[in-house]
């Protein structure tokens, strides 16, 4: 094949490799084949509440049922379900005594130095019930919120199943996070209680969280908190004050086994989660309980076709709305067994990932574009920590989230650690949708690297310009949803303006649910590709260009790990193409960086076409990330402009490299 063939293949946008679900997967799929999926869309069609009503009744145990699925009277605060009662932790936990899963294993917990425990659904259940009994001991009630600030455990899980269990409304918190951070949410959540642990163990060292909360707690306006509830994971020395602090194991012990679920109507906040923070100051989500379960518990079928025998194995940490919806809540909900992850990807190297799968023999394996794109680069350094190294034969499916994954990064993913066997889903959603909203049906979609394909059945997505009126495929635009959807967030927490204007906003006409992401759809097939958040769409002379195009194009140059690319004012052009890059070798400067930069600059050229040249390329041994591993882009505008950051900066992971970036080459 002609080398200009092969790049213009592995440019997004222009993407013409296709990869139909394999048979054998077809075969045994809960979406079988390309009219299954179809069908279901037009079920939804057709009667939009009466789908949605089905698969309620159908997924969920209600200790009540609903009479009315969908109520818009309030638009655009909907609800659903409402005169439903259910419980979230008896769905997850109580149905699984009764149902043959008992004794099976429901969490293998990796620790950071390797060694594994496991916990079966009768286990978890017993523990759930007696951490919500130590929960209502201290006087915590429904309605109540608690903030979770701990390690990656089954104690983390256990906290917010008992949570859920009594009616309280959980808001975790990243571990990774500073005190500050944690003293903001605490106040914004008004929390009566802070779980947490003494210590966090990652990558082989002890790192504090007790002491963070202390700091948190001694900052202004954090006296709603009552309790602050300890976990003794390393043992290690913490400050203890008398009458506020409580070991958690202490406070277990005695606790009846037995706890009668608090029936909550479907409407009643499970949670609050904070956002990344990507594109501004962090929004507080809240989620109903009712919606987000069905969707939880819906797309385990669905997107993962899980199985009683898969070993399921999210990467996430329950900090993120991944580990909520594909840790805490989705696996339990359908009696899958699943594995919890301590460490981190690079201890003790970056073989990690790789020998875990081997070691649980993880059937299904979901990650971010991130952990793939930074492994990528460590087996390039070293082939002892290459996925081809490890029997990873177990694997029959694979999943990204969090950001669009290159395709290059998607091949390399698709060929070495799914070894060419694995379909991989691209799930596309964000902690306000509760789970996935645009993915392939692993056992239906034909995948194209690069793009998240098609909508869910029921789930009404769709581009629009900035008035509202649809475009036609092939032409970019903003990606919306037309109809409410149950897992949708309700509000933000005590913020129902916010909400309002930031996801249902006027100028679309008030009804459609704004994504906040640019997208395009293929003028064949119809599949969405995500082409970057809409404050990042750059116009160049009067094109109007997405960031993730020109990204994948540098990112499918041999040189080049990641890439960030961000518009500045330019007087001539309006606005220029800066691009912050990320070599899989170390760092160039002087002239060798001017000519790696003038090379990217060609290839980019040639790949897309002149106008999409960056007019500056700067080289860092890394990007500005969130904690979750997102690339903050609204930083990197502030450094392309050569101004000071004044923004928040609060979810920022690697502060010290944008001294690195301010710099051009
Ligand atoms: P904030 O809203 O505070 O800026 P955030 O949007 O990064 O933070 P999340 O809810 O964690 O917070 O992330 C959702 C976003 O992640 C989506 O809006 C999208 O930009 C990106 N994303 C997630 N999955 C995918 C995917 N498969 N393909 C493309 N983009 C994705
Ligand atoms: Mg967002």
């Amino acid at each position: 094949m002609a080398e200009t063939e092969t790049s213009q293949q592995q440019n997004g946008l222009q993407e013409n490799r296709v990869f139909p679900p394999p048979a054998d997967f077809a075969a045994q799929a809960a979406i079988s084949g390309m009219d299954a999926y179809n069908k279901l869309c037009a079920e939804a069609e057709k009667d939009y509440e009466g789908f949605w009503g089905r698969l309620a009744r159908e997924t969920l145990d209600w200790h009540k049922p609903f009479t009315k699925v969908l109520d818009e009277s309030n638009a655009p605060f909907y609800t659903w379900f409402e005169d439903g009662e259910l419980n979230a932790s008896y769905n997850c936990l109580d149905r699984n005594l009764t149902n043959g899963n008992a004794d099976k294993v429901a969490i293998i917990f990796e620790a950071d130095d390797g060694k594994a425990t496991t916990v079966t659904y009768r286990q978890l259940h017993e523990r759930v019930c007696k951490f919500a009994n130590a929960l209502k001991s201290r006087g915590i009630k429904k309605g109540d919120r608690v903030v979770i600030y701990m390690p990656m455990s089954v104690e983390g899980v256990t906290a917010m199943q008992a949570c859920a269990r009594i009616g309280a409304t959980h808001s975790v918190v990243f571990g990774g996070f500073s005190a500050k951070s944690l003293q903001e949410r605490i106040i914004d959540a008004g929390a009566v209680a802070v779980i947490t642990a003494d210590e966090q163990m990652r990558g082989g060292k002890a790192l504090p969280l007790k002491a963070i909360v202390d700091e948190a707690c001694a900052m202004e306006g954090c006296d709603s908190v009552r309790d602050v509830i300890i976990y003794k994971r390393t043992g290690g020395n913490i400050n203890f004050q008398q009458g506020r602090d409580i070991w958690m194991h202490e406070l277990v012990d005695g606790q009846s086994a037995e706890c009668e679920p608090e029936w909550v109507g479907a409407e009643h906040p499970l949670f609050i989660l904070y956002t990344s923070g990507s594109t501004g100051t962090p929004k507080g989500v809240q989620h109903a309980t009712g919606g987000y379960l069905l969707w939880a518990a819906q797309t385990m079928k669905w997107t993962f076709d899980i199985k009683p025998n898969d070993v399921f194995w999210c990467t996430a940490d329950i900090g993120w709305v991944t580990g909520h919806t594909y840790i805490t809540y989705g696996p339990l909900a359908v009696g899958a067994t699943q594995i919890v992850f301590e460490g981190i990807p690079t201890f003790p190297n970056a073989g990690r990932f790789w020998e875990t799968i081997a070691k649980h023999k993880a059937t299904i394996f979901y990650t971010a574009p991130t952990a793939i794109r930074s492994l990528i680069k460590a087996s390039n350094a070293d082939e002892n920590v290459h996925p081809k190294k490890f029997d990873l034969s177990s694997l029959r499916l694979l999943g990204s989230v969090g950001e669009p994954i290159n395709p290059e990064a998607w091949m390399w993913y698709y060929r070495n650690v799914g070894n060419e066997q694995c379909p991989i889903v691209d799930t596309f959603w964000q902690t306000e949708t509760g789970g996935h909203m645009i993915t392939p049906l692993p056992g239906a979609t034909p995948e194209v690297p690069g793009s998240c394909t098609l909508p869910l059945p029921g789930i009404m997505a769709a581009i629009v310009d900035e008035a509202g009126h649809d475009v036609p495929n092939g032409q970019g635009g903003i990606l919306v949803v037309k109809r409410p959807w149950p897992s949708m967030l309700r509000t933000i927490w005590g913020n129902p303006q916010r909400f309002k204007a930031g996801y249902f906003p006027e100028e679309l006409g008030g009804k459609y649910y704004l994504a906040g992401d640019g997208a395009i759809r293929n003028k064949d097939t119809g599949y969405f590709t995500i082409t970057g958040r809409i404050d990042d769409v750059l116009n160049v002379s009067g094109h109007r260009m997405g960031t993730m195009e020109i990204e994948s194009a540098l990112v499918a140059h041999e040189l080049v790990a990641e890439a960030a690319v961000v518009g500045k004012p330019d007087d001539t052009t309006g606005e220029a193409i800066c691009a912050f890059v990320v070599l899989k070798r170390a760092r160039p400067s002087g002239d060798e960086a001017k000519q790696i930069a003038q090379q990217l600059r060609n290839w980019v050229a040639h790949e897309i076409g002149p106008i999409a040249k960056p007019k500056e390329i700067r080289f860092g041994d890394n990007l500005p990330k969130t904690r979750s591993g997102k690339i903050m882009r609204r930083l990197l505008r502030v450094l392309a402009k050569g101004e000071t950051i004044t923004q928040d900066v609060s979810t920022l992971e690697n502060p010290a490299i944008l001294e690195q970036l301010k710099e051009s080459t």
